[in-house]
């Protein structure tokens, strides 16, 4: 018998899998062909309050466990996903579109992810304080999960972005409703599915698919989430800020970005030139730290305008299934109407398109590779995150100039320069502002390190040691000595 070509998909909710659910349902889409890949169920309000209340549940089991038997629980995880990671993989590319090698290193990577977090929910350390008043036996600050998650994440990263929200607070001793995108669900869903055959009780564990703002509007408002974290948009983010901050309920946002390059008179080109077209195209450039402003000192910059265009233009358009394709389709239409907008608007006020400008005549939701040159600092794309295939490229004379305008946007993600000084390298690490700054490097994103934005780019951390902790509380515990 072959293998089916796509999981049949399901949430689930109150620690099984359901195939029909109360909000109907949606078509999942192969972006690259624009053909159906299956039925997504969606759920309805009781399903939605189900998930809340078997999170509470299972969050009274989960949290009980010794923190070692997490650990090796969450481990096991991750090994599950690295041997599932072809088939995982697989369906990555079919729902979301990006080529099947980039699907692989990104499931791998989100094992490590998971395994980093695993180790680090040993290491929830608490303190202990020398008393200050006579009869105290103890004083001792305790870290304690923080209590049932609601997770929310988008379609540009189905894996990644899951793993990181799943390991984080599963270490910590949370409990989880997920809401992957709609766009993306099987992928989580077969995360989820290594999380459970590892072991994590199914009422910890929940996966929910619906209306987004019905889904994280209920959730917040139910007594038994105790916290949010979202990776998405700013607008998103703003809205489940406030509906946190209504109910003081802890909230985490990896938001929007519009990351600068700044190009320095002593960079290394070569360099410079393979790892930005690298880093802007990867994803077809649907990542919150993909660069965006290229700022170029002016020596360079007719070379950087010339070469950077001909590597845009050369790379392969085509399926993430085809292993010869370099840039996959975009998620859905709206994003190709969008990336047309930004073009339009940008040309109307002067700016030059050096290649692409359009989207790609074949079937799918293809935009070509873009740059964008002489474009003012009105224009959308200089001040709006374009989330697509657009690079925009400007000259500049004296560093400050380009940390002024590097710096200029409410936004403060990811930023990067190129430079072989290492004066410069460690001036520019101090003087950019954002939550993540890579010189002479765009990876930024490790499992080892703190991911998140400053501004409007979010709030709180993931990954690294910091990641953990947004899903603890403290506790202050004094023990006096009885009469
Ligand atoms: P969109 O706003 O419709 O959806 C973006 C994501 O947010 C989806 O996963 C969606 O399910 C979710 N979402 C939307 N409303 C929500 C709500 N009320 N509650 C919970 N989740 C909600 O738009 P889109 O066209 O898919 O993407 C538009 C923009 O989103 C992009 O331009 C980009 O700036 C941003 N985005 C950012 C990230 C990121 O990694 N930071 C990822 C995806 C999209």
């Amino acid at each position: 018998m072959t293998e089916p070509r796509f999981p049949s998909l399901a949430l689930h909710i109150g620690g099984r899998w359901i195939t029909r659910a109360g909000g109907g349902e949606r078509i999942v889409v192969d972006p690259s062909d624009e053909s159906a890949l299956g039925v997504l169920p969606l759920a309805g309000a009781d399903e939605i309050k189900l998930a809340a209340e078997t999170a509470a549940a299972g969050f009274q089991i989960w949290r009980r466990k010794l923190a070692h038997d997490r650990y090796v629980i969450i481990r096991r995880a991750a090994d599950l996903m690295r041997q599932r990671a072809d088939e995982i993989a697989r369906v990555l590319t079919l729902e979301q579109g990006k080529p099947l090698s980039e699907s692989k290193r990104e499931v791998t990577l989100s094992a490590d992810i998971v395994d980093f977090q695993a180790e680090e929910g040993k290491r929830l350390y608490g303190r202990t304080v020398p008393p200050r008043i006579a009869g105290m036996l103890s004083q001792t600050v305790l870290r304690q999960p923080i209590g049932p998650v609601a997770a929310f994440t988008p379609w540009n990263f189905p894996a990644n972005l899951p793993a990181r929200k799943l390991g984080s607070a599963l270490a910590a001793g949370c409990s989880v409703v997920i809401k992957p995108a709609e766009e993306t669900p099987a992928t989580c869903m077969l995360l989820v599915q290594c999380f459970l055959d590892a072991g994590v009780p199914p009422e910890a564990l929940n996966m929910v698919c619906g209306d987004p703002a019905e889904v994280s509007s209920t959730l917040i408002a139910h007594d038994a989430i105790r916290k949010a974290s979202l990776t998405g948009s700013v607008v998103v983010g703003k809205l489940l800020g406030r509906q946190c901050a209504e109910r003081v309920k802890r909230f985490t946002g990896e938001l929007g970005g519009h990351a600068p390059v700044i190009v320095c008179e002593d960079a290394d080109l070569g360099l410079a030139l393979k790892s930005s077209l690298a880093a802007k195209y990867r994803n077809a450039g649907q990542v919150c730290a993909s660069p965006i402003r290229f700022y170029v000192h002016r020596k360079h910059y007719a070379a950087w305008a010339e070469q950077f265009t001909a590597g845009a233009r050369a790379l392969r358009l085509g399926p993430g299934m085809d292993p010869a394709t370099q840039i996959g389709p975009l998620v859905h239409e709206r994003r190709v109407e969008e990336m047309e907008r930004f073009v339009a608007d940008a040309l109307d006020q002067g700016a030059r398109a050096l290649c692409g400008g359009k989207r790609a005549a074949r079937r799918g939701w293809f935009f070509e590779p873009t740059v964008i040159a002489d474009a003012p600092a009105t224009t959308m794309v200089q001040r709006i995150e374009p989330f697509g295939p657009i690079a925009v490229i400007e000259p500049f004379d004296a560093l400050d100039e380009a940390v002024v305008k590097a710096n200029a946007l409410p936004y403060a993600l990811g930023a990067y320069a190129f430079t072989r000084d290492l004066v410069t390298a460690h001036r520019l690490s101090e003087e950019i502002e954002a939550g993540m700054v890579g010189i002479n490097h765009f990876g930024v994103s490790q499992p080892e390190m703190p991911f998140g934005g400053w501004k409007e780019s979010g709030i709180g951390q993931e990954m690294g040691a910091e990641g953990l902790l947004h899903y603890t509380e403290i506790k202050t515990v004094l023990i006096g000595v009885p009469a």
